[in-house]
């Protein structure tokens, strides 16, 4: 059974939880009795969504032929 760890927003306390991934986006409370939780992904991996960075892209640089020198303005 999957692990999930879950954050506190009210006392700031981190726990641990063992429930099936069905029941993985259920809230959770907190051991102290706050019911404003966050579920943290540390060890449920998220595969597709990452996209840190930049793609490669290609910019358009000066220099791949302008339109002055058409008539030798600079030539
Ligand atoms: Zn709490």
């Amino acid at each position: 059974m999957p692990r999930y760890d879950f954050r506190c927003r009210a006392c700031g306390a981190t726990f641990e939880l063992r429930r099936p991934m069905a029941q993985a986006g259920d809230p959770a409370v907190c051991p102290q009795g706050h019911q404003d939780t966050v579920k943290l992904l540390s060890t449920v991996a998220v595969t597709g969504a990452a996209s840190a960075g930049g793609a490669p892209q290609q910019a358009p640089s000066a220099g791949g032929g302008g339109g002055c020198c058409g008539g030798g303005c600079c030539g």
